[in-house]
């Protein structure tokens, strides 16, 4: 077995996930091990307000410098691997990959790799307006993996966008907007999707399994799951 890593966790987008990463990883971690084991981590938490100025603006390339630097931090401390906890800020996972010498445990690969573990190619998603309407995301779904995406239409996206930011980012969970989502999960499926991807780490606060008829795959689990396989020394990563 190899000498035990530190991952290098980038949080802070939005808190609230950061703190189910955590609790989830340290979870995660003392299953295996049992007893008063968990999770060897750094964390850098960035401040949510100034990436999603830059989200808004469309400054991805000054978000990309931002987190590219804290990675940089992360890996000068010592983190073996780095763990973005965020869908939407993938879009830069590219400038991070390359600012740094450590791998990128990235997001969609462990959500496609348990999609197709459940033998299914086509899926609806549910994330923030930039993870449903730009390439970054379901092109590598597509592309790298065979995967259909179905989002949803143009009438829900953006109520699924705000109860993100306007509620969930902000700690705030409400039973209405938990309905909202349920109906559209319910239209995805209606739509042929066969699996839901709910694909901002937040969403995992507001809805789960028991909120639609198909498979879920929740980005914010098997980003952890992926992380502590990592951590085990299962991957080859
Ligand atoms: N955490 C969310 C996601 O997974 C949205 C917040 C962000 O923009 O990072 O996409």
């Amino acid at each position: 077995m190899r000498e035990q890593q530190l991952l290098g966790l980038l949080g802070g987008m939005s808190w609230t996930s950061t703190a189910e990463y955590y609790r989830l990883l340290n979870t995660l971690y003392a299953e295996r091990w049992g007893g008063l084991h968990s999770a060897p981590l750094l964390l850098h938490s960035v401040d949510f307000a100034e990436i999603a100025a830059m989200q808004q603006a469309g400054d991805w390339n000054g978000a990309g410098q931002l987190l590219a630097e804290a990675a940089r931090g992360l890996e000068q401390a010592g983190a073996g691997a780095l763990l973005l906890a965020t869908n939407t800020m993938h879009r830069v996972a590219g400038q991070i990959e390359q600012a740094v010498n450590i791998p990128l445990l990235h997001i969609v690969d462990g959500t496609a790799q348990a999609i197709q573990a459940a033998g299914i190619d086509r899926v609806g998603l549910v994330a923030t307006a930039f993870t449903m309407e730009q390439e970054f995301y379901t092109g590598r779904l597509r592309d790298k993996f065979g995967i259909e995406v179905l989002v949803p239409g143009d009438e829900d996206r953006p109520e699924v966008h705000r109860i993100i930011y306007d509620e969930l980012c902000r700690n705030d969970v409400r039973p209405e907007s938990r309905e909202v989502y349920r109906e559209i999960l319910a239209k995805l499926v209606a739509r042929g999707a066969q699996g839901i991807i709910l694909g901002c780490t937040e969403i995992t606060l507001l809805v789960g399994p028991e909120d639609t008829t198909v498979p879920v795959f929740d980005t914010t689990r098997l980003h952890a799951q992926a992380a502590t396989d990592w951590l085990l020394g299962d991957t080859t990563t």
